[in-house]
């Protein structure tokens, strides 16, 4: 892989607003950082070291021009792989399907492949312990954990969008030998494996990765934001569900749900919130806007969402998935074959017409955004800088840009004068825009329309 020649400094990353606050950093210098929530709910590495320039970092950062890509990471660790996809990156195998043993699909987000897949590698003797998101009973919501049974893994299925940050588990692994398994989206998977690279322990006890298809990370502020519109106070939550499953409802109708003290539960359609479309752009990291990597091109499986007709109709949750390592495409051969997993062959333009919205935000939505508004980094990404797009792309580029960065500064004023109002007036007159110019929707949508 290539070495960089510059050093640099996580703040020079936060600064560049390249920082997605995955914790990479902060795992290896844990008597110098620690990732702190921001003013806009975003992790951020803090302390004295956030300000040293190190090649260690430069290295490492997914998000620092130094590190090596998608490529340089997938072509070491998959040479041999028979499938080639610019947009899928290297793979064995790719499906559609869901797990049919036992309650995976039923207590997952989608198809429940990402959960047991840890399971079965446990449960084989293959790996130790996993690496993965689960309900923090501390100040945050969420939080890495990791589980070294199949119980703990099973109570974490289910996806979060909410920070989360990889600090503390990189810091587990260093101190106890064992063989792991990390569960990440795609700029989590890639630090882990920079990290490998630097360290390594890191490398040899890191022994399989699991990526989570992914559109963009979101800050703790839509929780915060979903709360107030279902009239709760988060600080008061016994428990929260981005995705409460409604079997007799399509997929894609995603159910918030808050469990309060007293057994009360207030569940909202995301489609009804103020700011419940997703890729509008509502909370969203600021690094997201430099990521090309929609599919988790270095992890040894990616799992996500069918999100095509027949499957998101249906409620009860497909998964879409991309096998790189060859030993996982003989496990998921041989529970397809035994009816432990329902998997349908599906071919890499199905797939990625599974997430064509997330592609055409991070290959033409960054041609664009390299061309208008290069990062402060010299980032060299994979996708070249272009202007040639219809007007109306190029307004849905800005637009979903222009509501990031608004959604996080109009709810900091808003919750520090208590007036959830302030922002919630805002979030839905912006809505109607975006929904007018992505989807021609309303009076403003029709005229659009007759302008393409
Ligand atoms: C921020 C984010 C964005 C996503 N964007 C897309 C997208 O655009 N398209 C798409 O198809 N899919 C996306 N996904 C993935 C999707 O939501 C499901 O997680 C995926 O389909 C796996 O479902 P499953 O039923 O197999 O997983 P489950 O069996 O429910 O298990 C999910 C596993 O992921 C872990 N996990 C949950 N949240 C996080 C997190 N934030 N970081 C790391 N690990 C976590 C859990 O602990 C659990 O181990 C996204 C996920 C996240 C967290």
């Amino acid at each position: 892989m290539d070495q960089p020649h510059q050093a640099l400094s996580p703040d020079e990353v936060v600064r560049a607003g390249l920082c997605v606050g995955c914790g990479g950093c902060a795992g290896l210098r844990a008597e110098a950082l620690e990732m702190k929530l921001d003013a806009f709910g975003q992790l951020k590495p803090r302390g004295p070291a956030a300000e040293v320039a190190s090649l260690a970092f430069a290295r490492t950062c997914p998000f620092s021009p130094g590190a090596a890509d998608e490529d340089a990471i997938a072509t070491a660790r998959f040479p041999a792989a028979t499938g080639r996809d610019e947009r899928l990156g290297r793979h064995e195998a790719t499906y559609i399907g869901y797990v049919a043993e036992g309650d995976y699909r039923a207590r997952a987000s989608s198809g429940g492949l990402a959960t047991w897949t840890a399971a079965t590698l446990m449960e084989r003797g293959l790996i130790d312990a996993v690496a993965h998101v689960a309900p923090d009973p501390g100040e945050r919501l969420f939080s890495y954990v990791v589980s070294r049974n199949v119980d703990a893994l099973r109570a974490g299925a289910k996806s979060r969008y909410y920070p989360v940050e990889l600090s503390g588990v990189v810091r587990a692994i260093l101190a106890a030998p064992g063989r792991y398994a990390v569960i990440g989206v795609p700029c989590f998977i890639k630090a882990i494996h920079l990290l490998r690279a630097q360290d390594p322990r890191l490398a040899e006890r890191i022994t399989h990765t699991i990526a989570l298809f992914c559109g963009h990370m979101k800050s703790a502020r839509m929780a915060e934001s979903f709360a107030w519109q279902m009239d709760a106070r988060l600080e008061d939550a016994e428990g929260f569900d981005f995705r409460l499953k409604i079997p007799d409802q399509p997929a894609n109708w995603y159910v918030a749900a808050i469990d309060l003290p007293g057994g009360d539960q207030r569940r909202k359609h995301w489609w009804d919130m103020d700011d419940g479309d997703w890729g509008a752009g509502f909370f969203q990291n600021s690094a997201c806007d430099w990521c090309d990597d929609v599919a988790g091109e270095t992890a040894d499986l990616t799992v996500g969402d069918a999100w095509i007709e027949p499957y998101s109709a249906d409620g009860r949750g497909h998964n879409v998935a991309i096998v790189r390592d060859p030993a996982l495409h003989v496990l998921f051969e041989e529970a397809a074959a035994d009816g432990r997993l329902a998997l349908t062959p599906a071919t890499a333009d199905t797939v990625a017409e599974t997430q064509a919205a997330a592609f055409r935000q991070r290959r033409e939505g960054l041609a664009y955004r390299l061309a208008v508004t290069p990062p402060a980094l010299p980032l060299a990404k994979r996708v070249a800088p272009r202007t040639d797009l219809p007007p109306r792309r190029k307004l849905i580029y800005s637009a979903r840009r222009h509501i990031a960065r608004t959604s996080h500064r109009l709810f900091w004023l808003a919750r520090r004068l208590r007036r959830p109002a302030l922002y919630r007036a805002w979030a839905r007159s912006v809505l109607s825009v975006y929904v007018a110019l992505a989807y021609g929707r309303g009076r403003l949508g029709k005229i659009l329309d007759r302008w393409r």
